[in-house]
């Protein structure tokens, strides 16, 4: 406005001053050059208004530009600060893989990135058809029915609902004082590991950024999730015996250390078995390999089966087992052991007619804490020392250290 007086003067001020100046020429030459003056001025003050509109025009879009680049760069803050949080939240995890605990910290980093009060985090176990996980933030009301678990879960859509209480599906919500709803999936190779959810009960209207938030924050936790269950497994399988599915020695040895440690804290008796198969290599020589190999699975799963859970069975070599009973007293692990001597004695295996006591049987050695040693080593000796009087005494046996 002030460029455009300013202007306008100036144009006032030059036609002015032409006129003026017109009064010191001759006459016959002053009618033609005021209207040359006027029109030129009048030129000039229209070649700088079009001029300065243009330059207004550029101004305006200009400055939308940068708003949107204001916009963009808020945007990307928000990300690089939802980055940050899981980045910092994954550095936890590799030191300490405890998935309850790095998806309470994804819980609380989501609660703050998304300024609300309400959250839900479930992650769900495919194996037992229900979920394993659940973490909550904002009051424990969260209930999701079936068609809600259904569609996020089977199907892997989101959802962004801002007036719950025109949704049938989510009137419960509604009903609970929720006006405003999030979903996003956790998926794992294209499968649905679970949902994080985000509620508010205040006037709130989410937006597609805060759903694109929330989708990046389910991503990272369905990451971090997938690695937890890939650590699972990879921890079972470094503490178990491929063939026979028992556990291994080196998690045997593990094993008896901590349960020793118990059971003298405690004051309770331990008791240690081995047993070894009978004639093992005459039942390889006649029958191959393989056979053999089907035959130790066979004898673990005797084992399996006769035994609590609080026991440990693993396979200690070759043809070797070992059992941990805590909190099992001598004459108790005699029992335990005679039963499962005759549970092997009679099962039918496969050709045992051809061995040399015409049966496919195993010998036992059992001994005791703190009857019989005061730590692990002494005990395994002892327990195998019992077994290879078992073995001299003629097979099929039990004896006691
Ligand atoms: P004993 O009654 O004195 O224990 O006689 P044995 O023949 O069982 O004992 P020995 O120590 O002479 O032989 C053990 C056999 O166990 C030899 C070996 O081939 C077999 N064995 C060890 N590990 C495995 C395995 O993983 N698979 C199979 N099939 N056989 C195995
Ligand atoms: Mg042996
Ligand atoms: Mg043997």
């Amino acid at each position: 406005m002030i460029i455009r007086l300013i202007l306008l003067g100036t144009v006032v001020a030059i036609i002015a001053y032409g006129n003026f100046y017109i009064f010191s020429l001759p006459e016959q030459f002053q009618w033609s050059v005021r209207n040359l003056i006027n029109l030129a001025g009048l030129g000039f003050f229209l070649f700088i208004y079009g001029l300065s509109r243009s330059l207004r025009s550029e101004i305006f879009l200009l400055k939308r530009g940068s708003e949107k680049m204001k916009l963009a760069l808020s945007d990307y803050s928000k990300e690089s600060s939802v980055l940050t949080a899981i980045n910092e939240i994954i550095e936890v995890f590799g030191k300490n893989p405890d998935l309850e605990d790095v998806l309470n910290r994804i819980a609380d980093a989501a609660v703050r990135l998304l300024k609300v009060k309400h959250l839900l985090l479930q992650v769900y176990s495919t194996g037992e058809q229900k979920f394993f996980t659940r973490i909550i933030r904002g009051k424990e009301e969260f209930e999701l029915g079936d068609d809600i678990i259904e569609d996020i879960i089977l199907q892997g859509n989101s959802a962004l609902i801002n007036n719950l209480a025109n949704f049938p599906r989510y009137r419960s919500f509604a009903e609970k004082g929720y006006r405003s709803l999030l979903i996003a999936p956790l998926k794992a190779r294209e499968e649905s590991i679970g949902l994080i959810s985000a509620l508010a009960r205040e006037e709130r209207n989410f937006t597609g950024r805060d759903l694109d938030l929330l989708t990046m924050i389910a991503a990272q936790a369905s990451l971090i999730v997938e690695n937890a269950h890939l650590l699972e497994k990879t921890k079972a399988l470094s503490i178990t015996d491929g063939l026979t599915n028992l556990f291994n020695r080196r998690h045997f040895q593990e094993t008896i250390m901590a349960e020793l440690k118990e059971a003298k804290n405690n004051n309770f008796p331990l008791s240690l078995a081995m047993a070894d198969i009978d004639y093992f290599k005459n039942y390889n020589d006649l029958n191959g390999h393989p056979a053999g190999d089907e035959v130790l699975r066979q004898i673990a799963k005797i084992l399996m089966r006769g035994t609590k859970g609080s026991d440990t069975v693993a396979r200690y070599g070759g043809e070797e087992f070992v059992l941990i009973l805590p909190n099992t007293t001598k004459e108790n692990a005699l029992l335990v052991c005679q039963r499962l001597n005759k549970n092997v004695r009679n099962y039918k295996f496969e050709r045992e007619k051809e061995q040399p006591n015409k049966d496919l049987t195993i010998s036992m050695g059992v001994a005791s804490f703190p009857l019989d040693a005061p730590d692990a080593e002494t005990l395994i000796k002892k327990a195998d020392l019992a077994l290879y009087q078992s073995k001299e005494k003629g097979r099929d046996l039990v004896t006691a250290a």
